[in-house]
């Protein structure tokens, strides 16, 4: 008989399918709730670095995005301006042996599915918005958007940066407009033949207040993608994307390298998305409740590790939920607090300051972490303060 608490995770995004998945191999009755009726593949890239291909390993899915996705040899860091390089840091092989796995660039669509897939398909729930959420001590009662309400002995808010979850464990604020958007396009690889350039396969153009990340999306670079990141002082629509424009884009990147203006030539379709934060927050668990990814620590995307961060503190609740025990489910969770609080509380601040492998660095500390063979820290042996 299976003695292990029923858990609930809202939220089928990046962070809440790693946990929905490495919960049911482990064991755990785990339903997963989603808000959006169906999945759709979004125009977008995502880098996923050897630190989370190490979890793709767990859940089982490593090889598939290794023979789906991109594998640059270096990311590359260059002058907007004069094309100057301003760092090479090795990826590809060197990667694979350093730090113990490969690193890609993948569709993020690509990447969502795959992931979904793993997921146990009877116990997913679309069209599963959660409106309330009330622990009453023994469970935890759901009451979802179509009125509907269903109960777990756990519950982990996996759903984003508007979470409900941090809502009731901190009450209503919203995020902070960190004063940048992202704009992402792809771009057909065919159409870049007609340029007598260089379209490297991961490299990263900067001036001083701006940048576009460029890399290819599919195994077969047929998919080349663009994400920027460029200060707008004012954001008026929500939470949500809109549409962006070819001249929009050049305005933005005026007198940039002539490989990024074929870019905007190239360009059929573009979006913009607000760059949302939320300073570290106090409190990551209480009682039966428990956050993780951007529901707790929602980050400018500048170091690529948003979705990352999320997939590790997945990783890492589980481990603890297996380390002490679920009965013990709040030392268990206090214990994946004090595991997760230092390490996504700096990458937050990095990607704050968008100053990531702009110059040659050393990035171990990102890459070579293994969720699953870090040794743990006790609770009390950890400060409250963030370390940056
Ligand atoms: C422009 C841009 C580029 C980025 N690039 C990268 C990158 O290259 N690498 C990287 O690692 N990260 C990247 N990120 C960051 C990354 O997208 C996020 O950090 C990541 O998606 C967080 O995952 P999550 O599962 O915590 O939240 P989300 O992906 O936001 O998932 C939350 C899920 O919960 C659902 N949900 C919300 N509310 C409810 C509710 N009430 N009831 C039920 N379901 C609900 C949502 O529909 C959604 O499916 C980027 C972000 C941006 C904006």
């Amino acid at each position: 008989m299976n003695n292990k608490p029923t858990i609930a995770v809202i939220g089928a995004g990046l962070g809440g399918a790693a946990a929905g998945a490495l919960l049911q191999q482990a064991g755990y009755p785990t339903k997963v709730y989603e808000q959006a009726p169906a999945f759709s593949r979004l125009g977008a890239g995502i880098h996923l670095g050897p630190n989370v291909m190490k979890v793709m390993r767990r859940i089982g899915i490593e090889d598939k995005l290794n023979t789906m996705g991109s594998h640059p040899d270096h990311w590359f860091s260059r002058n907007g301006l004069t094309g100057e390089y301003q760092s090479r840091i090795p990826l590809g092989d060197f990667a694979r042996e350093n730090y113990g796995a490969a690193y890609i660039t993948v569709h993020r669509g690509d990447l969502h599915e795959l992931m979904v897939s793993t997921l146990d398909q009877e116990n997913l729930f679309f069209d599963k918005r959660l409106v309330d959420v009330n622990d009453q001590g023994g469970k935890v009662r759901m009451t979802f958007a179509d009125g509907t309400t269903e109960e777990a002995d756990l519950v982990i808010g996996a759903d984003g940066v508007n979470s409900q979850i941090r809502e009731k464990l901190l009450g209503s604020e919203a995020p902070i407009y960190s004063g940048w958007v992202a704009h992402r396009a792809i771009i057909s690889a065919e159409k870049l033949k007609a340029y007598d350039l260089d379209f490297e396969a991961c490299v990263k153009w900067w001036s001083e207040d701006r940048h576009m990340m460029v890399y290819f999306v599919t195994g077969d670079e047929k998919e080349y993608y663009y994400v920027t990141g460029v200060p707008e002082p004012e954001w008026c629509h929500g939470t949500s994307f809109v549409d962006s424009s070819q001249e929009e884009m050049r305005e933005a990147f005026k007198g940039y390298h002539p490989t990024v203006q074929a870019l905007i030539d190239c360009t059929e379709t573009v979006t913009k998305w607000p760059l949302l934060e939320r300073n570290p927050l106090p409190l990551w668990h209480d009682n039966r409740l428990v956050l993780l990814g951007d529901a707790c620590h929602p980050m400018k995307p500048h170091m690529a590790q948003g979705a990352a961060m999320a997939i590790e503190d997945a990783a890492m609740l589980v481990r603890c939920l297996e380390e002490v025990g679920a009965h013990d489910y709040r030392e268990a969770f206090e214990l994946y607090r004090t595991n997760r609080f230092e390490r996504a509380s700096r990458v937050q601040k990095v990607s704050h300051d968008n100053t990531w492998l702009r110059q040659d660095e050393d990035p171990a500390w990102v890459f070579g972490y293994d969720v699953f063979e870090t040794p743990l820290k006790a609770p009390e042996a950890v400060s409250e303060e963030s370390p940056v």
